[in-house]
């Protein structure tokens, strides 16, 4: 077997089949590098508090996960966080507005994996220097007033920025995997759970039900050394539904369906539309029909529904990745987006929609069943 020779040949050298390691700073170092302050990190955990609020119906609000697909470049980046800043303070009576800011991206085969993996979007896989501009992002996100959502995708790479992060995904062809659960178990932030790709539920389901658990598994300490890790399991986790091969999942009937799932595995009824994926046939305009149809349920009586996600930049559309010198500035390098203005218009068109009908939803909730 390829694993087992790699580690029985070749008297255990590091090259056994082409591969070689390059120690990295451990996530104690990185992190005294670069500090969080004390109120970037009381600004974490007020947002992460605001996200569990609704989740556990202490809030009224609907969370919107909102920005790019994934972040190639942190200086447009910041331009698209000063857009949305002052958007997000305008509807936070209705909208927790959290910024996309992802820094690995799951392929389906291949393909570019993320800032932190190839920073400078060559091949040349600057790890250290993904780690440390993901870290910097973060850290002027923070400053900036934006709560951030990223996927949790290498089970190492919390240790290095998981304190600024609010919303964590755990994608849809991760979803499946123990590795993952046990790593969301231990995350301080929020975890939205998709859908498989092909569309279906039960790897979420499970994903959020192990992931609630405690766990003992094995990671690294602070200092980069192999540890036995024990979490207390994550209270505050939901399924996000993106579509699937078989069609999108953001209709009435395909809710109910994920309602009756949730609740045969005892979990809350918690559910976030991502507006875009398959259940957008991943066209970024197919967006506004999600969301709009999603604002709509709400107002017809929908009382699962909690959030809705948007891949959205400052510039429409999808770019190739041929070379870093023919970039268009604040384009996607993976999947479509909305442009800035679509989204602002958007947002503020959601957020008038709801803002009545999520008022009265939350005073019904806290209703008895009997009175409602
Ligand atoms: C994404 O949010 O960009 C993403 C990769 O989502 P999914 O896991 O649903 O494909
Ligand atoms: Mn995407």
């Amino acid at each position: 077997m390829q694993t087992l020779e790699m580690f029985t040949t070749n008297n255990g050298s590091d090259h056994a089949n082409g591969t070689t390691r390059r120690r990295l700073p451990t996530p104690r170092e990185v992190r005294a590098r670069q500090p969080a302050s004390s109120e970037a990190l009381r600004f974490v955990a007020a947002s992460r508090q605001g996200l569990a609020d609704i989740l556990h119906r202490r809030g009224h609000r609907l969370i919107a996960v909102v920005g790019p697909c994934s972040i190639h470049d942190p200086e447009a980046a910041v331009q698209y966080a000063r857009k949305l800043k002052p958007l997000a303070d305008e509807i936070s009576d209705t909208l927790l507005v959290v910024m996309r800011a992802y820094f690995e991206k799951p392929r389906t085969a291949l393909g570019w994996k993320g800032l932190i993996n190839d920073p400078h979007l060559n091949d040349t896989f600057h790890v250290e220097h993904g780690l440390a501009l993901a870290r910097d992002l973060l850290l002027q996100l923070a400053a900036i007033g934006l709560p951030v959502a990223t996927e949790a995708l290498d089970p190492l790479a919390p240790q290095y920025i998981e304190e600024l992060v609010s919303w964590s995904a755990i994608g849809a062809r991760t979803a499946e995997s123990q590795t993952h659960r046990e790593m969301a178990s231990g995350l301080g932030s929020v975890i939205g759970v998709k859908n498989g790709t092909n569309g279906a539920l039960a790897p979420a389901i499970n994903a959020l039900r192990a992931a609630a658990r405690p766990h003992r598994f094995l990671g690294i300490d602070a200092d980069g050394r192999v540890a036995v890790v024990h979490t207390a399991g994550n209270p505050n986790g939901h399924i996000v539904l993106r579509g699937g091969d078989g069609g999108p999942n953001y209709q009435g009937p395909a809710i109910a369906r994920c309602e009756a799932a949730l609740a045969a595995a005892g979990l809350p009824a918690n559910i976030m539309v991502d507006c875009s994926h398959a259940n957008a046939h991943e066209r970024q305009d197919g967006q506004l029909l999600v969301a709009d149809a999603v604002a709509a349920q709400v107002v017809a009586g929908n009382r699962s529904i909690v959030g809705v996600m948007l891949e959205s930049n400052i510039a429409p559309g999808k770019q190739a990745l041929c070379g870093v010198e023919e970039l268009a500035y604040g384009v996607s390098i993976t999947d479509p987006c909305l442009g800035w203005e679509e989204t602002a218009a958007m947002l503020r068109r959601v957020a008038a929609t709801l803002r009545q009908p999520l008022l009265r939803r939350f005073a019904s909730d806290q209703l008895p069943a009997v009175q409602r």
